[in-house]
């Protein structure tokens, strides 16, 4: 059998006013993307002829640019033949935006069609936090996602998606994914598939999934920065061949969702940023995390918000690490210093200018290449100590949602009490070293609570804006 494979990813957040390019994204063409993927042993065990298209990740960041996108599914589309294809695998998030297009994952499927036609299956292996359109439900035959949010199941879930696909070449089944939605917009940080109420929802969809014809029985819980009519929660159920059943199934989903509407709470400790920092200060544990929340890069903020340094400046907090802030020409000035000079700067506020500065003394203490949370390196980083506050300064915007990071630039988490992060909640690395963790409510484009978002296009009713829709 001849299978097609590709892989586009960017979680867009439409508030973040720094747009994605092509550049932006981790590329590898032909062979070079298997590497990237975990199905190789797979596509090898079925013999399967594999045709490679295109992988393209990048961090999450505002909207696509539209000519950029359109590069990168030129680059997924050509590789493709006509005809003498047998199925394509697809390794997409699900809240990609584009400027001037809307669903990224939407207008790449249709354009596969337009060229592949539809009398073969597409597989989708996709985030849990997709915001689904309609549309995507009748271009795709089968929709498999993160079960996990933290995500720990990638891998499994890149796996599931293709052993699916093979399954429907081989039975020559070509189904129809049912849909149906939860208007329940909940922030990220109180989505956690490990806890309630979202746990219960996914045993339910795991036995579901045991049902015989079930090939997925996915929840999708949705990215709330993303202002569209279709943002928020979608339950997809994809049966090989009764609809009706597998429509009922998404329908008791969605509805336990709804039931459930009120019972998600943010999962650690989340207050106002000062209330997090006098918290911190004060706590008998080793070390505590705090959330900067509201420039989240992981969630596609811009990482440049200057705001709690200068708030834990004003506390005159002590033994503190802040990582990180994005700003190429600070960082640059201290790649045209020495190590260990006294160095005067404005940091912060470099690409959102809605962002804080802040002006700070500080003694160069490190610089070196960052890695991204990829694994990848991303660019040039410098230390800066304070005398009290440690700041790490990238050129890009990077996530720091692990340890490996962290000692990329010479740092030991260990050496200090209050470490704040650019992060929602802690990545799985993360939580384990954090004695304690708070969530600061702090500004930026991915606050936390619905209410401080400013949402505009997406569907109404929708709790907590509107309540009791559904008896
Ligand atoms: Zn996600």
């Amino acid at each position: 059998m001849r299978i097609a494979i590709g892989s586009l990813q960017q979680e867009s957040n439409t508030f973040c006013p720094v747009n994605t390019v092509k550049a932006d994204f981790d590329q590898a063409y032909g062979w070079d993307m298997l590497e990237k993927l975990n199905i190789s042993d797979i596509l090898e065990e079925v013999g399967a002829e594999v045709v490679p298209t295109l992988y393209a990740h990048a961090l999450p960041g505002g909207a696509v640019v539209k000519e950029d996108f359109l590069e990168l599914v030129e680059g997924i589309v050509s590789a493709l033949p006509v005809d003498d294809l047998d199925g394509i695998w697809l390794y997409l998030h699900g809240a990609m935006y584009v400027s001037e297009i809307g669903s990224g994952e939407t207008y790449l499927l249709k354009c596969i069609r337009d060229k592949v036609g539809y009398d073969i299956p597409i597989a989708l292996a996709m985030d849990f936090h997709a915001n689904n359109t309609e549309e995507i439900f009748d271009l795709a035959n089968v929709i498999c996602g993160f079960r996990t949010a933290p995500h720990i199941d990638k891998v499994e879930t890149e796996r599931k998606a293709l052993r699916c696909l093979i399954e429907c070449i081989e039975k020559k089944l070509l189904p129809k994914p049912q849909a149906a939605r939860a208007y329940v917009m909940v922030p990220g940080d109180a989505m956690q598939t490990a806890l309630p109420p979202l746990k219960q929802i996914m045993a339910t969809a795991d036995e579901m999934e045991k049902q015989p014809g079930l090939l997925c029985a996915q929840v999708f819980g949705g990215q709330s920065w993303v202002d569209t009519p279709f943002t928020g929660p979608s339950m997809v159920v994809t049966h090989k061949s009764d609809t009706r059943k597998a429509k009922e199934m998404a329908e008791t989903l969605a509805r336990h969702f709804y039931d459930v509407r009120h019972d998600f709470k943010f999962l650690i400790e989340a207050v106002e940023p000062d209330e997090a920092i006098r918290l911190a200060m004060a706590a008998e544990e080793r070390i505590v995390f705090i959330s900067d929340s509201g420039d989240n890069t992981t969630a596609g903020a811009t990482g440049d918000n200057a705001f709690m340094l200068n708030r834990l400046i004003e506390h005159g907090a002590k033994n503190v690490l802040l990582a990180g802030i994005a700003d190429k020409k600070a960082c640059d000035k201290c790649y045209a210093a020495n190590i260990g000079d006294e160095l005067t700067l404005t940091i912060g506020g470099s690409l959102d200018k809605t962002s804080e500065k802040a002006n700070i003394k500080a003694r160069l203490a490190h610089r070196s290449d960052v890695l991204g949370y990829t694994g990848d390196w991303v660019g040039r980083a410098a230390v800066l100590d304070m005398g009290g506050i440690t700041v790490i300064l990238t050129e890009r915007r990077t996530a720091f949602t692990g340890e490996e990071i962290f000692k990329s630039v010479n740092i030991n988490i260990l050496d200090y009490r209050i470490v704040v992060v650019k992060l929602g909640y802690l990545f799985p690395d993360l939580a384990r070293i954090a004695d304690r963790a708070i969530l600061a409510f702090s500004p930026g484009s991915s606050p936390e609570r619905p209410e401080d978002m400013g949402l505009k296009r997406i569907h109404r009713p929708m709790f907590p804006f509107d309540d009791d829709f559904i008896d």
